[in-house]
């Protein structure tokens, strides 16, 4: 049987035909599940007790479990324990526009970026859809407010786990439900190029953030194994075909390692490996995790680099840091230890 909260709209719908319901339940099923939050199918009143008991038979609605929540001024790191007894994270930033959740999409990651902490626990498994769902719905339960983006940049690489997060995606995103619009959708991908190319025929307005972190071959595998498979220069055609196809402006993500990709040498030749490409640098301040293999660049140097691409044309911003006192930044996240 599966979670109720793992349908997608259209798959509810015929879900429903299945079990021999109408179809327009679908939607004061969604209504309740996402407007009212009332997950008990016995309090769904508009329909009948027949309905109900037939709900109950053929759909699960348990959830994972809020386990521990860390604030700090502008972020809230959740500690989520699955049913399997795994963990993973997500962190609420609070924005002047808005409320954003940076969600997980997997349990431990097997990319093994060198510098990313989430990877040091390998992938125990994907996240199913409706484990992605009830990250937002729980932390705007515990919150008191709703998430009005979501950015899919916790534990895991989520073109690792295409399907469940497409699903994730889709219904989060249906008007009849929690309607966030796929413009406030961000999908953080590590480069796996198969899977860009996929999603370039999602027709979809989600936006596309990929971890480039280095100019050079060279210096991307030494940072990002998964360059050894999927390397710079294919990934820049492959992005150069998606923005042509879907019209869509990409953020290129660029983690700053002090002296390891934040000279002017690497400001210089990304520069000129993005020049014309309809993209905007996000430049990430390194979170340093607990290991210190790497130091942040000083603002100083974030600085410069900033300015070397701003002076040759690229579109370039300085992320905001957030949470990071309650390693709740990102690549901070592991979750592999509840007791610290
Ligand atoms: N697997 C996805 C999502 C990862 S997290 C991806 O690779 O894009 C989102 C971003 O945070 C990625 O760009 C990732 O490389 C970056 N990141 C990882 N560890 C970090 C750290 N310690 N400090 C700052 N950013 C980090």
């Amino acid at each position: 049987m599966k979670n109720i909260f793992g349908y997608k709209y259209n798959d509810l719908e015929n879900k429903l035909i299945q079990i021999n319901e109408k179809k327009y339940k679908t939607r004061q099923i969604y209504e309740w599940l996402y407007i009212h939050n009332e997950y008990d199918f016995n309090k769904m009143t508009n329909l009948s007790k027949a309905t109900i008991n037939n709900l109950k038979a053929n759909f699960t609605s348990d959830f994972i479990k809020i386990k521990k929540v860390q604030t700090s001024d502008n972020a809230s790191k959740y500690l989520f324990e699955l049913k399997c007894g795994s963990y993973i994270e997500a962190v609420l930033m609070k924005h002047d526009y808005g409320n954003s959740l940076c969600v997980s999409s997997q349990v431990g990651c097997n990319i093994g970026c060198s510098f990313c902490a989430s990877g040091k626990l390998l992938k125990v498994r994907n996240l199913e859809s409706y484990e992605m769902v009830q990250q937002i719905l729980l932390v705007e339960k515990e919150a008191g407010l709703r998430v009005s983006s979501v950015v899919i940049m916790g534990i895991g690489e989520p073109f690792d786990n295409y399907d469940n997060v497409m699903d994730f995606i889709r219904i989060i995103n249906h008007p009849y439900g929690l309607a966030i619009g796929a413009r406030h959708i961000t999908i953080s991908t590590c480069g796996i190029i198969p899977k860009i190319k996929d999603f370039i025929e999602e027709n979809i307005q989600v936006n596309l953030a990929v971890s480039l972190h280095a100019p050079n071959n060279e210096l991307r595998s030494k940072l990002m194994k998964i360059n050894e498979v999927y390397n710079l220069s294919d990934l820049i055609n492959t992005i150069r075909q998606y923005i042509e196809k879907t019209n869509r402006r990409v953020t290129i993500e660029y983690v700053m390692l002090e002296y390891i990709n934040d000279n002017k040498k690497e400001a210089l030749e990304l520069a000129k490996l993005l020049r014309g490409m309809n993209v905007y640098v996000n430049l990430i301040p390194y979170n340093e995790t607990h290991d210190g293999e790497y130091k942040k660049s000083s603002p100083k140097r974030i600085k410069e680099f900033y300015d070397y691409l701003k002076k040759a044309g690229i579109n370039v911003t300085i992320r905001k840091e957030f949470g990071s006192n309650i390693d709740a930044a990102c690549g901070q996240l592991r979750a592999s230890e509840v007791e610290e």
